[in-house]
């Protein structure tokens, strides 16, 4: 079957990958379609180290082709979106509801492909660009068959990350003011959950000023393409600053837009070692600097709910996808990600 494998030096899209069949508690689902998310350029440029050989991809959507023994919650025929939380569902942090805190969610990286006999790693216990993969079942959520699988895929990582970030992290409330802070993949769906939630005031920043028109389609009441002018539009500054880009001067600028009891929360990737300055005494006024890890999801309750707004026509989810590409064309898909021509590009099979 085919798949994006990354050796160490080059990704190349090969068609001789082969998958173990699903064992107790697993689920193999042949993917259909499935995003491109900067963290798969990450492990490529290495600012996410992992193991090699791998198989790439984290954010796809399938259908169920069989289940191992136990398995019950879909059957094979099911349209399944998939989460990259392969948490255990029996510890604490399970428990009570947080999930993304299970310190078996990542646990140790998984090999279920081979290829010519030697075993090839699994990204973020996902690898959505394979023809086919294994989840855990915890990670396979059955969404109705009405939605398409190129829009359902981008659930999976985009969607759970930046509307979760503001329903479960932040927990928006009606009226507040919002800034967002690049307008890509999770930007957008920030804006998107910021009107979701009944904010008021949400102020988008992107420096590349073509972004407007998207931006105000996911729930921008204004576009600005300088941080520094957020101010001129929320003078005691924003109850809640999303900085989704990555860079450490755009987290300092993220707590200096604070207004008291406000709060900035962390979505971009900066590397790893990568350190940001911040005056101490602007915090005084209970103000927040919030991490957030995969939208702070719950990835059963929260994908049905997602899906469900899109039904309703409250989520945004084709207008995500600016263009799908067969999986051959991979490298093209890079390019017009890397280029920021696409919102989302989507690799089908
Ligand atoms: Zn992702
Ligand atoms: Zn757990």
């Amino acid at each position: 079957m085919r798949g994006v494998v990354f050796d160490g030096r080059q990704t190349v899209v090969v068609d001789d990958l082969e998958i173990r069949e699903p064992g107790p508690g697993e689920v193999l689902v042949a993917i259909a379609a499935a995003g491109l998310c900067h963290s798969d350029l990450s492990v490529i440029d290495g600012t996410i180290p992992f193991p090699r050989p791998v198989v790439l991809g984290h954010e796809g959507a399938g259908v169920v082709e069989a289940v191992g023994a136990g398995v019950t919650h879909v059957v094979p025929g099911d349209h399944v979106s998939l989460s990259t939380l392969a948490n255990c569902g029996a510890c604490a942090e399970c428990d009570r509801g947080r999930p993304t805190m299970c310190r078996k969610a990542i646990g140790m990286p998984q090999q279920p492909f081979s290829r010519g006999g030697e075993p090839l790693y699994q990204f973020a216990s996902n690898s959505a660009f394979a023809e086919r993969t294994v989840v855990k079942a915890v990670q396979a959520v059955r969404i109705p068959k009405e939605i398409p699988l190129t829009s359902a895929a981008l659930i999976g990582c985009g969607v759970l990350t930046g509307v979760g970030a503001v329903l479960n992290r932040a927990r928006v409330d009606r009226g507040d003011s919002v800034a967002v802070i690049g307008t890509g993949g999770v930007g957008l769906n920030v804006l998107q959950g910021a009107r979701i939630a009944g904010a008021l005031r949400i102020v988008a920043v992107d420096s590349n000023p073509a972004k407007e028109e998207v931006a105000r389609q996911f729930g921008a009441t204004d576009f600005l393409t300088d941080v520094g002018a957020v101010r001129e539009l929320l003078p005691s500054g924003a109850d809640h600053v999303f900085e989704c880009v990555g860079r450490v001067e755009l987290v300092r600028a993220a707590i200096d837009l604070l207004d008291r009891h406000g709060q900035a929360v962390l979505l971009g990737m900066p590397a790893a070692d990568a350190e940001a300055s911040f005056v101490p005494a602007a915090l005084f006024l209970d103000k927040s600097v919030l991490g957030c890890r995969y939208g702070s999801s719950r990835p059963q309750r929260d994908i049905r709910l997602y899906a469900d707004l899109y039904a309703r026509g409250r989520l945004l989810l084709d207008e995500l996808v600016t263009r799908t590409y067969p999986v051959e064309d991979f490298q093209k898909a890079v390019e017009d990600a890397e280029a920021g021509r696409v919102a989302r590009g989507v690799l089908t099979f």
